[in-house]
């Protein structure tokens, strides 16, 4: 460990190291042996593009809870949400082509037989190429009944096309990470997304055959006032009536509240 101490510039020792504080802050940092580093840098994967990735991962006897293909197609994040520390400390963004992607996703399939291929990163909806990525996998993969399916997603203008690009066997809940209920809150946190946007995302979804949607809220943010927690509650009731012009039912809404978590190296961090 003394020896990568010294080597890397992204290796860290906490054993190595004493701290001084001065009430809650830290005052200083000293080695307490000599030639180590007091500053350090993330560790980063520059050639994304090729680094090596398992083709031919464990299936196990037992079902496992993620049962499916997961490619990284991406990773850093291009959105900057104050509150979010995978933003500010994960830089810079990478991503593999759509060719890469799609061969990783062929190896694994024949490796494994799943069928569902998940798509990973961040903030899928932020891949430049998602468009052409999804067609091509569909392209490939949609007569051998194998779905394509996307983790928590950033809402914004691209978000409405996606249901019809998104094909998952089980057609399972969407998920969007809406955080603040009300746009003049997601102003605050830098997310700027309009009402009317995230409006013809949720439609777009249930046209696609969507019939439960999974909603991610924060509360505890800058800035936030009552009536922000009351429109979680409104916005979700109006986001199920939704429904109700496509097919008459309403929409399954499965909301997620979480307190937010000050973390450090983000605007946010302060709030602690
Ligand atoms: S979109 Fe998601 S990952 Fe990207 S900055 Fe916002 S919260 Fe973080």
């Amino acid at each position: 460990l003394i020896k990568a101490a010294k080597k890397f510039e992204w290796v860290y020792v906490p054993s190595l190291y004493e701290f001084e504080y001065d009430s809650e802050k830290t005052k200083g940092i000293k080695a307490l042996i000599p030639n180590l580093r007091l500053q350090f840098k993330n560790a980063v994967v520059r050639d994304f593009e090729n680094t090596p990735v398992p083709l031919r991962p464990v299936v196990p006897f037992t079902q496992a809870v993620h049962e499916r293909i997961s490619v990284e197609i991406m990773r850093g994040c291009p959105g900057r949400c104050y509150f979010c520390q995978a933003s500010f400390c994960r830089r810079p963004v990478r991503r593999r082509s759509v060719e890469k992607i799609t061969e990783i996703a062929k190896a694994c399939y024949y490796s494994t037989g799943f069928d569902t291929i998940s798509l990973l990163s961040l903030s899928t909806a932020d891949y430049p190429e998602l468009e052409e990525l999804t067609a091509k996998l569909n392209e490939y993969f949609r007569d051998k009944h194998v779905g394509l399916s996307m983790p928590s997603l950033r809402v914004d203008r691209q978000l409405k096309l996606l249901p019809g690009l998104v094909t998952s066997v089980r057609k399972g809940g969407l998920t969007i990470a809406v955080e603040a209920a009300s746009e003049r809150l997601r102003e605050i946190i830098n997310k700027p997304l309009k009402d009317e946007d995230l409006f013809a995302a949720v439609e777009a979804a249930y046209r696609a055959g969507w019939q439960r949607l999974k909603l991610y809220f924060i509360v505890g943010l800058a800035g936030e006032t009552e009536e922000d927690i009351k429109s979680v509650v409104e916005l979700s009731f109006q986001l199920a009536k939704l429904r109700k012009q496509i097919d008459g039912k309403t929409g399954q809404i499965n909301v997620t509240i979480s307190w937010l978590v000050p973390k450090p190296h983000t605007p946010f961090g302060w709030l602690a």
